[in-house]
This record gives structure tokens, sequence and C-alpha cells, in this order.
């Protein structure tokens, strides 16, 4: 599968913030072994958004969005691509839950653009926000894939690691072996640790290329998946062993409630 980038935002085009969506997202395919052979930055515009995706389909089937989800009028991404794709949009159920639960917490109704968000394609893959607000997308049609990732890198970066577990890394020719650590949840711990104290824990862990270490915020407890990548089964699994012993160290073994191949 050839994948191509398309960074939407006119920050990105003015130079006001650098791209570091696309330099990660770049890292992370290639050590999928996938084919990323173009990257575009596109601005807030419609018109622009649709021809970048014109000719990115004529080099590779997928595409992966960064930026353009959010609530205001200039977040035009996925609107752009629900009509792209001739989709229907719905509202998601589980991300207007977890928009209503979010306004509530903070004592306010949910305001219609705030809404908005939680409206996706008919027949998507929703990948829901554990860091903010907009849901990610992973729409498939017609030989032809994209997905969608918010802007901010905090939410972008731990859901791209999601997208690679239920589709990217299914492209690829290469083995993957993935291992869950789970953690007890924060009430069952004696010192409760959550998942920014595990990452603080994990370091420079979670920077590592192959293996990956990613951690997930769950309700009922932490899960830190470490993944490696080789051409055998049999050799992915050598080459996490060492990260994965260390990964356990760092959180410290009292807080795992079990250990297990994903
Ligand atoms: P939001 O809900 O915050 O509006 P969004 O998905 O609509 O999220 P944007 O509005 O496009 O995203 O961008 C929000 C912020 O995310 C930007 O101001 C910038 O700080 C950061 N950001 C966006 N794109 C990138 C990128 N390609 N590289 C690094 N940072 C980015």
């Amino acid at each position: 599968m050839v994948v191509e980038i398309i960074s939407v935002g006119t920050e990105l085009l003015m130079g006001n913030i650098v791209n570091t969506n696309a330099q990660h997202i770049a890292q992370k395919l290639a050590h999928m072994g996938l084919d990323a052979y173009y990257q575009t930055v596109v601005g807030d515009n419609p018109e622009r958004l649709r021809a970048a995706l014109d000719v990115a389909y004529t080099r590779g089937d997928c595409v992966i969005t960064t930026g353009g989800l959010g609530p205001t009028k200039d977040d035009l991404t996925k609107e752009m691509l629900i009509s792209y794709f001739g989709c229907t949009p719905v509202e998601d159920e589980e991300a207007l839950r977890r928009l209503e639960e979010r306004a509530k917490k903070r004592g306010v109704p949910l305001s219609e653009s705030m809404r908005k968000q939680a409206t996706v394609p008919s027949g998507a893959v929703v990948l829901q926000n554990d860091h903010g607000t907009a849901p990610g997308v992973i729409i498939e049609k017609d030989g032809r894939v994209c997905i969608m990732l918010p802007g901010p890198p905090k939410e972008m970066k731990p859901m791209f690691e999601t997208a690679c577990d239920v589709f990217l890394r299914k492209q690829s020719n290469k083995a993957f072996v993935s291992m869950n650590i789970k953690l007890y949840s924060m009430a069952e711990q004696g010192f409760p640790v959550g998942e920014a104290q595990v990452a603080d824990r994990l370091g420079a862990l979670v920077d590592g290329e192959n293996p990956t270490v990613a951690t997930y915020a769950k309700e009922d407890g932490c899960l830190v998946r470490v993944t490696a990548a080789a051409k055998t089964a049999d050799e992915a699994r050598t080459l996490l062993a060492p990260t994965l012993a260390a990964a356990k160290a760092a959180i410290g073994e009292e807080h795992i409630r079990y250990v297990e191949e994903d």
C-alpha cells in the first residue's frame, strides 16, 4: 500500500508552526515498512484540499490527513471528506457521549459547534479521542482509504497508534508482535499511577521506533503496548523482549495486573 500524508492548516502554510505531525507519521510509516512518496501541506480551504486529494489518489491508495477536525468554521477536513467520498454524515453515539460528558464536567451546555465534532461519515471506523474532543475517522471506499487525525500532536500521536493497530499494520509485509501490559485501575492501586505518570516512568522508551511503546488510557486501568516489527514473528518477539522487560521495570511490577501477547 502506498500512503500519502496531507497536512491541513493555514498556520502550517504560513510558517507559523512546524509540521511535526508529518515528521512523526513519516517516521512511523517507514518503520512499519509502508511506502510514502509524497507529503502535501494545504491551507484551510475546501477546493484546495479536494485538489490535493485528487492528486494524492493518482499516486497512492491511502491518505492520512492531520488537522481541521475541530469545532471552528475553518475546521473543514471531515466535512470535505464526507462529500469527497459521497458518504452520509451520521452522529457517532460514543463521540457524542464523550462530548456531553466533557461539557457536563465543565458545567456548560454542549454547543452546536462542539456537537458537530461527533458527526462522522457513515460506514467509517471511528477513532475515539482520549486526549481531546474531535474523533478521528478511517474511511475505506472503492479501494481508497483516508485516515483523518486531529491536528494537536498530543491528540494525533496516540490516535495514530490506534490507526496502526486497527488498520495500518495489516497493510505491511512485515510481521508485528505486540505485548500488552495491563495496569490495575487507579482505584485498585495503593499508590495510583494514571496514564501521565506511566508515560513519565517510561521516559525515553516511548520515543523508540522499533519496538514502539504506546500508552492508552482505559477506564479499567491504563494499557501499555509494546510492538516490534521484523521479517518473522519469532524475530519480532526476540527484538521485543528487552524493551518489554525495561517497560515493566519502569512501570513497577506492583502496578501491573497482567502481561499478554495481543
Ligand atoms: P482543534 O480541535 O484543536 O481545532 P484540529 O484537528 O481542528 O484541532 P487544527 O485546528 O488544524 O486541528 O490545529 C490545532 C493545533 O494543532 C494547531 O494550532 C497546532 O498547534 C497543532 N497542529 C496542527 N497541525 C499540526 C502539524 N501538522 N504539526 C504540528 N502541530 C500541528
